[in-house]
């Protein structure tokens, strides 16, 4: 088949919900394109396989971004889901939806029918919530969510010390209010990740009406006189023109998204011209407003037992692989963070602007596998960063990945708050609860004192990386810098819309998954309501 009613391309957190939702009523035909291959590695599935599923190709695209001055001139890996599932299949598994005011501010800003209240019952339509019921959370959605199961004695003694800090703690920090301290939320199910692929998919794929094509790359978008017409494609190696008779979504996250888009004429004039495209409509936007949550990562040496010890050993390795091929629990089923906090630092009293991600285990880098002494890490990051880069195309050619510049600490408020949030670890882990387990502060050290503002800076700029949330380069919006507008269409193209983490015209106020998901899920109902 090649002509269908809609094609989304991206098989990632957005584009299985929206293909889900769209081709629920059996009325349209719905290609849904990946670039990837099916979710089969057994890794995808395990919760820890996060850790053999980055910076492996065949799960993904192993981006890098280019040296950035923000963080000492480092280059640093951009890992994304290049598979069934997108970053949903190979992502730390934690459950955020942000704050009700970010969508507020959204609304705020002029894009209708985004505010908290018009994207609350979105959130609770596509999830299954384990933990206490709320008039907030899910009970029938695809997506299934639990507290974790898991958890170790220092990251509750962190919590414990929050709150001695005079930190509140979270009765669902989903729920009414973010604010406080808690454990994660999961997509987690019965030991096994929820990926979308798993939780929009798997029932969705037995419909005749949905097609799910792997190792299908778009390069290019048919676009004739201004309207989308479908997508030149390469399926298996081979080159194939497929035809949307209604419309196209491009869901291929933050930065497949505006290189599509790019490739196919949409984007900045001079920059389109500079590599021989064709331009359809001068849209400057296009790979701009690119923001992400750098994470800086103390590091405490304690101790109370951690995974670092407890697998240090191939004896101890097998028992934990035992232990779960048992009965699905122990260390295989952690995901990324146990323990987290959404505070206020004294730069923003009224709103958290800082988050914890805190974890029993402590490493240099995934790669190099977990420190060999007991130790914990207590990640935080700046909510919502003011900083914002850029991705550029290197050449018209879909096989060269972008550039990507994420400009990170490059104002004064983001500079100011990560030494804020530095200096919130060290109070925080100073207190009873947890500082009677701490032996060192690994990093930063003691050598750098808590008031040499320059110097936990400088030391931020040193130690921190991703946590993995590019959004915005195709932000939703009126000005001219917007690439969408409120019901996520094109501006200047028709037959064209971008549903995925790229339409953020500001970050979220927590990780990124379940809002892809919600805006994938809602594209679905804009695309039914104005095709009646
Ligand atoms: C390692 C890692 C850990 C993370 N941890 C968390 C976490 O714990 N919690 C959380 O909330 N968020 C986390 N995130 C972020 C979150 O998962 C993403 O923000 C979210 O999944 C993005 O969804 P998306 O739909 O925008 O894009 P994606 O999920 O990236 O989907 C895009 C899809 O499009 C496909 N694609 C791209 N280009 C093309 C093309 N030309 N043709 C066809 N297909 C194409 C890709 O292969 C991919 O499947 C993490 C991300 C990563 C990478």
């Amino acid at each position: 088949m090649t002509e269908f009613d809609y094609i989304v391309i991206g098989a990632g957190s957005a584009g299985c919900a929206a293909a889900n939702r769209l081709s629920a009523n059996g009325r349209y035909s719905v290609a849904l394109l990946e670039a990837g291959g099916k979710d089969w590695s057994p890794w995808i599935h395990i919760p820890v396989g996060y850790f053999k599923t980055m910076g492996n190709p065949s799960t993904d695209w192993c981006y890098k971004t280019e040296s950035d001055p923000g963080i000492n001139g480092r280059a640093i890996p951009w890992p994304r889901g290049k598979v069934l599932g997108g970053c949903s299949s190979i992502n730390g598994l934690l459950y955020v939806r942000g704050q009700a005011q970010d969508y507020d501010d959204w609304a705020d800003a002029g894009n209708e029918g985004w505010g908290w209240n018009d994207v609350a019952p979105l959130f609770a339509r596509s999830e299954t919530w384990a933990g206490e019921p709320s008039k907030l959370r899910g009970t029938s959605g695809e997506l299934q969510v639990q507290e974790s199961p898991l958890t170790r004695e220092i990251v509750d003694a962190w919590i414990e010390a929050a709150v001695e800090a005079g930190y509140p703690r979270a009765d669902d920090y989903n729920g009414e209010s973010q604010e406080g301290v808690a454990r994660y939320q999961l997509t987690l199910a019965h030991g096994k990740r929820c990926s979308a692929a798993t939780a929009f998919l798997k029932t969705a794929r037995s419909r005749q009406n949905l097609h799910v094509i792997t190792h299908a790359t778009v390069q290019k978008l048919n676009i004739e006189n201004g309207v989308a017409t479908g997508v030149q494609a390469l399926i298996k190696g081979k080159a194939v023109t497929l035809t949307a008779s209604k419309e196209t979504v491009v869901s291929a996250g933050a930065i497949g998204s505006p290189q599509i888009l790019m490739l196919s004429g949409i984007g900045d004039q001079e920059e389109l011209a500079q590599h021989g495209i064709e331009v359809q409509t001068h849209r400057p936007g296009v790979g701009k407003n690119l923001q992400d949550h750098l994470q800086a990562r103390p590091v405490y040496k304690c101790t109370a037992s951690t995974i670092n010890t407890e697998i240090s050993s191939l004896w101890s390795q097998a028992k934990v692989a035992l232990q779960y091929a048992a009965s699905r629990s122990g260390p295989m089923t952690m995901a990324a963070s146990l323990g987290a906090g959404f505070l206020c630092s004294e730069l923003s009293p009224e709103r958290p602007d800082i988050q914890y991600h805190v974890q029993p285990w402590s490493a240099d880098s995934p790669a190099e596998g977990p420190h060999k002494f007991s130790a914990f890490t207590a990640s935080v990051l700046q909510l919502r960063p003011e900083s914002a880069g850029h991705l550029k195309l290197r050449s018209g050619n879909f096989n060269d990945a972008p550039e990507i510049h994420p400009n990170y600490l490059a104002t004064e408020l983001d500079q100011r708050t990560i030494v804020a949030g530095l200096r919130m670890t060290r109070n925080i882990c100073s207190q009873p609860a947890v500082s009677r387990l701490i032996t060192a502060e690994r990093g930063p050290g003691k050598h750098i004192d808590s008031r040499d503002e320059e110097a936990l800076l400088d030391w931020a700029r040193s130690n921190s990386t991703t946590i993995y949330h590019p959004t915005g380069t195709c932000k939703m919006g009126s000005d001219a810098k917007a690439v969408v507008d409120a019901r996520l269409r094109v501006h200047g193209v028709g037959n064209l819309r971008v549903a995925d983490a790229s339409i953020m015209p500001q970050i979220v106020s927590g990780n990124t998954n379940a809002p892809a998901i919600m805006i994938g899920d809602k594209v679905a109902d804009m695309l039914l309501e104005d095709n009646v």
